[in-house]
């Protein structure tokens, strides 16, 4: 049932801890229309407002049979209601929907899941309110580390970049790597030599300082201070209950929630990813990071790795994870989420749930997933108090949310 996708293309522990999910209720923000969508009308504009109905009839006549999905994170953790302002909340929740606007737009105008995922993540990079792009997150070493990754559900095509300090954005140095070199990860000075050779932005390491970051990592060097660093099993073991973290530094935090108020995904994993579901039925799954708060000695997480942060194959689902790093990586989170559909016939919300329910949480790993299937269903299981998230579904519906309930 490959719709002939190759025709279509062109298309720390710490650190972060976690945070604070902003809680609130799902929202539904507006209906998504697809009325005046044209297959190939690259560049129609699309009225989105708010309140606008869907009207599944236009969907039935620009879609046929096929839907179109798009879900995106902004990363999970210990996200608490009343540890962010209105205003803050307000800001990632604009931030989240301009990002899902942006991707389905794409999809609306018959571009491929590839270009929706890579649209809908550079909205997220170039905010300061996510931990991708702008708003990375410091090393040790103060300087900033990002790592992307992109695979094609179609082809089984992946590009990866691990460890950039210069491109602007990552998720489209991956996407180069995948579609213009022989390689499948590329890291350090070189992909950055790649980025500039395939004309892609290059920024002064400068670019990415931003204030509250710094502060978060001077915080997670005293919390380190006072406690020495453990190992991931102790730390996840010492944390379980705990509102924060930083690689590094295992403390508790027991007043996180001050910290909060002042930034308030300080102690959370802002990575960022998105899935989408092409109206050819083509799956595609992309994720950027800066890491984790306070990382060192030049550490990748689960972002860059194909199978860990990122996965998709038409044959199963497409994923992008978010958490902590090290038990995303032993677990190969998303590649098993996609293989438990396929050897256990599995539903989609049975896979993403077992491996993210069950098997992270035995082991105290952190985080959660979005994923979505052929069928243009949606799983965002997470095992913090919340994930920064949202989707429009195959009937058009906009839904944000980010705290548990
Ligand atoms: N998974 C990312 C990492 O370990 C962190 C995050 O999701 O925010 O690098």
């Amino acid at each position: 049932m490959h719709s002939g996708p190759t025709l279509v293309h062109h298309g720390l522990a710490a650190a972060l801890a976690l945070g604070l999910v902003f809680g609130a209720s799902p929202r539904v923000a507006a209906a998504q229309n697809a009325q005046g969508s044209q297959q190939h009308a690259a560049g129609a504009e699309h009225q989105h407002g708010a309140g606008h109905q869907h009207d599944p009839s236009h969907h039935a006549q620009h879609h046929g049979d096929n839907p179109i999905v798009i879900a995106i994170h902004g990363g999970a953790g210990t996200i608490r209601r009343g540890s962010m302002t209105p205003e803050m909340e307000q800001a990632y929740r604009a931030k989240l929907e301009e990002a899902l606007r942006a991707g389905y737009a794409v999809l609306q105008q018959g571009g491929t899941s590839l270009d929706a995922v890579v649209a809908a993540i550079v909205i997220l990079e170039d905010s300061p309110l996510f931990n991708a792009g702008k708003g990375a997150v410091f090393t040790n070493a103060g300087t900033n580390e990002l790592d992307s990754s992109i695979m094609d559900g179609a082809t089984l095509r992946a590009g990866a970049v691990a460890g950039v300090k210069t491109v602007k954005n990552p998720i489209r140095l991956a996407r180069a790597v995948m579609e213009k070199s022989p390689h499948v990860m590329m890291a350090g000075a070189g992909a950055e030599a790649f980025a500039a050779e395939q004309g892609l932005e290059i920024v002064d390491p400068s670019y990415f300082f931003t204030e509250a970051r710094w502060e978060a990592l001077q915080r997670a060097k005293a919390q380190e201070a006072e406690r020495p660093v453990l190992r991931d099993e102790e730390e996840g073991a010492a944390e379980t209950d705990a509102g924060a973290r930083s690689l590094g530094a295992a403390d508790a935090a027991p007043d996180a929630g001050a910290h909060d108020v002042a930034f308030p995904d300080d102690y959370k994993f802002g990575t960022v990813g998105a899935v989408a579901l092409d109206r050819y039925g083509n799956l595609a799954a992309g994720t950027s990071t800066g890491g984790m708060t306070n990382k060192r000695w030049g550490r990748i997480g689960d972002s860059p790795i194909i199978g860990a942060g990122t996965y998709a194959s038409n044959e199963s689902c497409a994923v992008s994870a978010t958490g902590h790093g090290e038990f995303f990586i032993r677990n190969v989170v998303a590649y098993d989420i996609c293989a438990r559909m396929r050897y256990l016939g599995l539903s989609l919300q049975e896979a993403a749930d077992q491996v993210v329910m069950q098997r992270l949480v035995e082991q105290g790993g952190e985080g959660g997933v979005i994923a979505i299937d052929r069928q243009g269903n949606i799983a965002m299981p997470f095992n913090t108090e919340g994930m920064y998230r949202g989707y429009i579904d195959r009937d058009g519906n906009l839904v944000v949310e980010i705290y548990k309930d």
